[in-house]
């Protein structure tokens, strides 16, 4: 079931032609919230009064204003490492408890001049820091397709909401697969877009030269369609790559050719979800794909190249929280470095801190040239081997993750086998390239996807083959 149980294009022009008000919308998914966010705790923040107020203005513009915004009167959640002016931001963290941002984040800023109406802000493992929402300081985030079962991570308060029918669309961000990967275990679609096309303005940084914002929903359509709109040219973020997303109509895949990396679907890929991937590669050969077997020989290493680099961007960009700038400052406190040290011992979490450590000591003097060096290296190699597969296939089909989502405690004692689900998305983050992730099955009534990935810039096609096996 979708919200409205239509497309989010067909919602809008229901909006813009007078037949519902943004005003019924906005109730609709803050009377859904009401009723499911108790136990699944995919907000961390719900703005009635904001979106109330915000509804209004819409339902008072004219029909003329109206058809100029193409998420006209669509409640959207908002993952809480992306700033909103004057709403709480957390980042899942009890650090940044209390902190309001002074402005917005460019995707806030272009989602709401389009005219989306921000319902809350959602959960997420600290700091967007984990694969399955068992992380943040503000509670467990639970599966609404089995309340047991964990949603992913780190976006999976995004995920829920959507997959809950409390929103129809959200934004969420992926450093390592943290939109595709709750995606799947959500049954909804999530898309990482190219590296540079969503500005990174206004997101709390985790791992900068790997972190994207990108949108999650229940269709193809209705991702590209918020893919347009926050895609795009930002001076603000010097990463930026000034593109754009045109929502053109799909095209056929007829002729284009999916590899199949044969790494992908080797050891540790259970049979259901294998399974599930063949109907795929049925559906794409039907529709006039060619498969292809590619290889990616450097991939073995990615868990463990991502692992340390995106610790070692994180205990550097994790840094600006002392206690002096934002949020939570300790309380009796004997020095400044004391101040430090007692914020951020309380203000942090464990799966935080170990990571600031880890990458501390990555980055340290004497250890620079045999880690951090040497990932940097390896993920040259990594998207090398991605280059050249793309030279011989126009896209990648692989699984998302290993299994569907594991029950909620399963892993946490183990982040060994927490980190090797990652497995299928890091290396998409690593080469800069897109990903998308869509619902292909179930395994045990758990939801299962199946993902895409293109050269850089290639969006389009991979949305076209995307929407082959939707
Ligand atoms: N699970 C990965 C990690 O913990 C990815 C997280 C993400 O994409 N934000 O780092």
């Amino acid at each position: 079931m979708s919200f409205f149980d239509t497309s989010v294009a067909e919602i809008v022009k229901a909006v813009q032609s007078g037949t519902v008000t943004a005003a019924e919308l906005v109730e609709k998914s803050l009377a859904a919230i009401a009723e499911k966010n108790e136990e699944i705790n995919a907000f961390i923040t719900v703005c009635s009064d904001e979106a109330r107020a915000r509804a209004k203005e819409i339902d008072a513009l004219s029909a003329e204003q109206k058809s100029t915004m193409v998420l006209c009167g669509i409640p959207i959640a908002v993952k809480d490492n992306i700033s909103t002016k004057g709403i709480q931001t957390t980042s899942g963290s009890k650090i940044l408890k209390g902190y309001t941002p002074p402005y917005d984040a460019d995707s806030v800023e272009r989602i709401i001049a389009a005219g989306a109406i921000i319902v809350g802000k959602t959960n997420l493992d600290e700091f967007a820091m984990g694969s399955s929402n068992e992380n943040s300081a503000y509670g467990i985030v639970r599966n609404p397709r089995n309340t047991n079962a964990v949603p992913g991570g780190s976006s999976g308060g995004s995920a829920a909401a959507v997959a809950a029918d409390m929103v129809p669309l959200a934004l969420g961000s992926d450093t390592g697969g943290s939109i595709r990967q709750p995606a799947s275990h959500c049954g909804i679609v999530g898309i990482k877009p190219t590296y540079g096309m969503v500005s990174r303005y206004g997101l709390i940084a985790y791992a900068s030269s790997l972190d994207q914002i990108g949108p999650m929903g229940n269709s193809v359509e209705d991702c590209a369609l918020l893919l347009s709109v926050i895609a795009g040219d930002d001076r603000r973020d010097s990463t930026n790559a000034r593109k754009t997303y045109s929502n053109d109509a799909f095209s056929s895949v007829k002729g284009k050719k999916i590899g199949l990396p044969a790494e992908y679907f080797g050891e540790g890929l259970t049979d259901e979800v294998r399974a599930i991937i063949d109907e795929k590669k049925a559906k794409l050969v039907e529709a006039g794909a060619e498969l292809v077997t590619v290889h990616l020989p450097h991939v073995s290493h990615a868990i463990a190249t991502y692992y340390v680099i995106a610790t070692a961007e994180a205990s550097s960009n994790l840094s600006r929280f002392d206690g002096v700038k934002f949020g939570h400052r300790a309380e009796g406190t004997t020095s400044l470095i004391d101040m430090y040290k007692k914020t951020r011992a309380e203000g942090f979490g464990e799966e935080v801190k170990k990571r600031i450590m880890l990458g501390t000591y990555v980055l340290s003097s004497g250890y620079y040239d045999a880690y951090y060096l040497k990932a940097a290296q390896v993920r040259t190699l990594i998207t090398q081997d991605f280059e050249n597969a793309f030279k011989e296939c126009n896209l990648i089909l692989s699984p998302v993750t290993p299994a569907p989502a594991f029950m909620i405690g399963e892993k946490t004692s183990d982040p060994i086998q927490m980190y090797l689900t990652d497995i299928y998305t890091v290396s998409a983050n690593l080469a800069g390239i897109p990903g998308i992730s869509v619902p292909a099955g179930e395994v045990n009534g758990l939801p299962v996807g199946a993902q895409l990935m293109a050269p850089k810039w290639g969006e389009k096609g991979m949305l076209d083959a995307a929407k082959i096996i939707s």
